[in-house]
C-alpha cells in the first residue's frame, strides 16, 4: 500500500486550485499520463528560466531584453471602434523617458482597471523598439506596491502543449507545490553531504520556484538530486527483482559434453577466443543452483547464435529443454536454418514456432514440446502465449533483447522451473545503459570478429551521383557479388516510404532485370520469405529491401551493402545495416547515399560511421548524439525511460546509485530499517513499486 502521506501527490490534477476537466485533458497530454496527477506536474521540469532581475531606467532599457520596469500611467488610447486588430495602448513614464505598453484583442475596462491613470506601477517582459518608442507588448507581469513582492524574479519556463498557456501551468505547479508533504529522507547523509545535494523538497522548491538561473538547471544539484533519485529508484526496483529471482532456486543444468562436441566437430570454422570465454562463463553459470541472469552482448556478426546453441546444448545434455526468442518472424526463421543443421549434427530436436505455424501444424508442435520430444524450441512473441507448455523448460535465450519489455521476459521465465536467462544483443549497449536496464546482470562479451574479416571500405555519396552508384553496382553484379540495397521505412507515412522504395526496384530493375528482388514490410510472412531465399541462394542478386533485414540476417555471400537516404538512419541501424556485409573473407562496401544539404547530426553521423567499425564507439557516440531513448529505441519497447534523469548529463551517477542500491539491499534486504521505510517512499515516488510486491510473495 502507498503511504498515506503520498496520496496529495498521486490525486488528480483537479485537486488543484484553479484545474477543472478542460484543463485536466491538457496537462495529461503535457505530462504523457491520464489522468495527469499533481506529482506528474511537480516532475513536469522547466525547460529554463526568464531573469527579471535587470530593473534599469527606462534611458537605459536595452531594446530586446527583458526586464522590470516603475512607471508612472499618463493616459490610455483604447483601440479605434471598429478597428479590432489595433492594439489598446497605454502611455507610461518614468523620470528618465516614455514606454507604451500594447494589448492586443483587450478588453478595455480590463486594461484600465490595470492601469490606472496616475498609478505607479511595475511591469516585467521583453521590451523593444517600435517606431522609435520604447514599447512592451502585454507584459508578463504587472504589480503595484502591494503585490511587487510576488512578481517572481527568476521564473521558470516550462514546455507546453497546445492550448495550455504558460501561467496556468505555473499556477497548477504552484498549487502542486503547496501540497508537498515532508518526507523522510531516504538519501544516505554522507552522500548527500559530498555531493551537496538539497533534500527532495528543497530541489523541487528550489526547480520551480529558482532564486538564481543555474537554480533550475539540470546541471544544477537540484535536478541532480532528483536525477538521482530516481535512477536510485531505478537500481533499487532492479535489485530487488534481481534478489527474487535469486531466491527462487535455480536448478544446476550439468552437460557431459557429448552434445557440444558434435556441434563443435560440425562448424568449419574455428571458435573464437572469446566465443570460448563467453561459452565457459555460461556453462558454470548453468552448472550453479542459482540462475543465470547473463547479457551476451557482441558486435554484429561476431557470432552470438552459436554460442546460444552451445548454451542449449549443454541444457540438453542435462535433459532439459531450451527457448530461444527472436523479435521478427524472418530473424527467427534464420536462426531456425543456421541452428537447424548443427543440431541435426548432434541429434537435437529443433522446432520453430511463429505467428505462421498454425492448426493442425501448431498443435503438434505443441504436444511435442509438452511432451519434452523438443530440445529447443525457436520462435517470436508466439512463445509467450499461454497453450505454449514445455516438458521442462530451463534456459530462455532471448535475441535482441531490447525490442522485448520486461514483462515478456517475465512471461517466459514462467513457462519453467527456475528458467535460467541468457539475453543475446547485437547493439552494442554502452555500460552506462547496460547497468541503467538490466541493472547487475552478468555479462559475457564478444569484442573480437571472427577471424579473416577485412574492413569494410566506407563511403558516403551524394544522391546527385546515383547514376555512378549505378554503374559500380552493376560491375559488382558481373563480377559475380551480392548486393543489398536498403531504402528508409522511417517517415510518418509507411506509404510514402514504401512508394519510394518500390520506385527504385524499379529503376534498378530497369538496369540489371531478374537479377534484382525486393522486400519490405508489408509484404505476407511467406512472400518474404521467398524474397529472402532466393536472395541467399543466388537466384536475386541485388536485394532492394526496406530496414527487415536491419536484424540479425546472414547472407555471408553480400559484399555490398547501399544504403539509400542514409541521413534518415540512425547511427546504430547504420551500423547494423553495414554489419550485413563482410561477413565473408572478400572484400566488402558499404555505400551510404545521402540527399543533400545535410545537417550537421547527419554530417556527424556519417563521419562516424565512415570512421570506425567499433560498435561500442559508435554506440557511445550515438548516445552522446542522441540521448538515451533513441539508442535502445526504448520508446517501442516498454523499457523505462527516465523523466528526469538524462544519461548524457548525469550518466556518472548511475555506476553510484548501483553501487548504494546493492549495499542497502545487500544491510537490508526488507527495506525494514529506518532508511528502508524512507525508500519505499522514493519507490512509490517513481513508480517503480511492483518491485515491493515481490518482497511480501518471497
Ligand atoms: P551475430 O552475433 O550477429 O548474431 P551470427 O551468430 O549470425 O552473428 O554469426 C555471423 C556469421 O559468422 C555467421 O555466418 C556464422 O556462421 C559466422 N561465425 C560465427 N562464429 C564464427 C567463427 N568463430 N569463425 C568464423 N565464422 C564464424
Ligand atoms: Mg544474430
Amino acid at each position: 500500500m502507498r503511504p498515506h502521506i503520498l496520496n496529495p501527490l498521486f490525486a488528480s490534477v483537479t485537486s488543484l486550485p484553479g484545474v477543472g476537466p478542460r484543463l485536466e485533458q491538457l496537462f495529461a497530454r503535457l505530462v504523457g499520463h491520464e489522468p495527469a496527477r499533481a506529482v506528474d506536474l511537480l516532475f513536469h521540469l522547466p525547460s529554463g528560466t526568464i531573469d527579471r532581475r535587470m530593473r534599469p531606467k527606462l534611458r537605459d532599457v536595452a531594446p530586446g531584453s527583458v526586464v522590470t520596469v516603475a512607471v508612472t500611467i499618463d493616459r490610455h488610447r483604447p483601440a479605434p471602434p471598429g478597428r479590432a486588430r489595433a492594439p489598446h495602448l497605454v502611455y507610461a513614464h518614468d523620470e528618465t523617458g516614455d514606454l507604451i505598453l500594447a494589448y492586443f484583442n483587450a478588453r478595455k475596462d480590463y486594461v484600465e482597471r490595470l492601469f490606472p491613470v496616475g498609478a505607479r506601477r511595475y511591469v516585467s517582459g521583453l521590451a523593444e523598439l517600435y517606431d522609435g518608442m520604447l514599447q512592451m507588448v502585454r507584459p508578463d507581469h504587472v504589480a503595484d506596491e502591494a503585490s511587487l513582492a510576488k512578481l517572481p524574479l527568476i521564473e521558470p519556463v516550462y514546455p507546453l502543449t497546445e492550448g495550455l498557456h504558460a501561467w496556468q501551468v505555473r499556477r497548477a505547479i504552484d498549487g502542486a507545490l503547496n501540497k508537498l508533504p515532508r518526507l523522510p529522507e531516504w538519501q544516505d547523509s554522507g552522500f548527500m553531504a559530498a555531493e551537496r545535494f538539497p533534500s527532495f523538497g528543497e530541489a523541487l522548491l528550489a526547480l520551480h520556484r529558482p532564486q538564481a538561473p543555474d537554480d533550475a538547471s539540470p546541471e544544477g544539484r537540484a535536478w541532480l538530486r532528483l536525477a538521482y533519485d530516481e535512477l536510485l529508484a531505478g537500481q533499487l526496483a532492479l535489485g530487488l527483482v534481481r534478489a527474487h529471482m535469486r531466491r527462487l532456486r535455480g536448478r544446476a543444468n550439468i552437460g557431459d559434453g557429448r552434445l557440444q562436441e558434435k556441434i563443435v566437430s560440425a562448424l568449419h570454422y574455428a571458435l573464437t577466443a572469446s566465443q570460448q570465454n563467453a561459452i565457459g562463463e555460461i556453462r558454470a553459470d548453468l552448472a550453479k543452483p542459482q540462475r543465470m541472469l547473463r547479457l551476451l552482448q557482441g558486435d554484429v556478426g561476431s557470432g552470438k547464435t552459436v554460442v546460444a546453441l552451445l548454451a542449449a546444448a549443454i541444457v540438453a545434455e542435462a535433459g532439459r529443454q531450451t527457448a530461444i526468442m527472436a523479435p521478427t518472424e524472418i530473424l527467427a526463421r534464420q536462426h531456425f536454418k543456421t541452428i537447424a543443421p548443427l543440431a541435426e549434427a548432434a541429434g537435437l530436436t529443433v522446432a520453430i514456432l511463429t505467428g505462421r505455424e498454425r492448426g493442425r501444424e501448431r498443435e503438434d508442435i505443441l504436444a511435442r514440446a509438452a511432451a519434452g520430444d523438443i530440445a529447443v524450441l525457436i520462435g517470436t512473441h508466439a512463445l509467450f502465449q499461454e497453450d505454449v507448455a514445455f516438458a521442462d523448460l530451463a534456459l530462455a535465450v532471448v535475441d535482441e533483447q531490447h525490442r522485448f519489455g520486461v514483462h515478456q521476459r517475465l512471461a517466459l521465465a514462467g513457462k519453467g522451473e527456475a528458467v535460467d536467462m541468457l539475453v543475446l544483443t547485437a547493439t552494442p549497449i554502452p555500460r552506462t545503459l547496460v547497468l541503467t536496464y538490466f541493472g547487475d546482470m552478468d555479462i559475457s562479451e564478444l569484442r573480437e570478429k571472427p577471424a579473416g574479416r577485412p574492413p569494410i571500405d566506407t563511403r558516403a555519396v551524394p544522391l546527385a551521383r546515383l547514376e555512378e552508384v549505378i554503374a559500380a553496382v552493376g560491375r559488382a553484379l558481373e563480377g559475380g557479388q551480392r548486393i543489398y540495397w536498403v531504402c528508409p521505412l522511417v517517415a510518418e507515412s509507411e506509404a510514402i516510404d514504401l512508394a519510394a522504395a518500390e520506385e527504385r526496384f524499379a529503376k534498378l530493375k530497369e538496369h540489371f532485370g531478374a537479377h534484382v528482388g525486393l522486400v519490405h514490410g508489408r509484404m505476407r510472412g511467406p512472400d518474404k520469405d521467398r524474397a529472402m531465399a532466393q536472395f541467399a541462394s543466388g537466384e536475386t542478386r541485388l536485394l532492394v529491401a526496406t530496414t527487415v533485414i536491419e536484424v540479425g540476417v546472414d547472407v555471408p555471400e553480400a559484399t555490398v551493402m547501399v544504403i539509400d537516404q542514409a541521413e534518415r538512419f540512425g547511427l546504430a541501424q547504420l551500423h547494423q545495416l553495414r554489419g550485413r556485409v563482410g561477413r565473408g573473407a572478400g572484400r566488402s562496401t558499404c555505400l551510404l547515399l545521402y540527399r543533400e544539404p545535410l545537417g550537421e547530426t547527419a554530417k556527424a553521423r556519417l563521419a562516424i560511421i565512415r570512421d570506425t567499425e567499433d560498435g561500442f564507439r559508435i554506440a557511445e557516440e550515438d548516445l552522446r548524439l542522441r540521448g538515451e531513448g533513441d539508442v535502445l529505441g526504448t520508446r517501442q519497447s516498454g523499457l523505462p525511460v527516465f523523466r528526469l534523469a538524462r544519461l548524457e548529463l548525469h550518466g556518472r551517477l548511475i555506476e553510484a546509485a548501483r553501487k548504494d542500491a546493492a549495499l542497502v539491499l545487500s544491510r537490508d534486504p526488507d527495506l525494514g530499517s529506518e532508511r528502508g521505510q524512507a525508500l519505499r517512499h522514493l519507490l512509490y515516488l517513481f513508480e517503480r513499486e511492483q518491485a515491493l510486491r515481490l518482497l511480501t510473495s518471497g
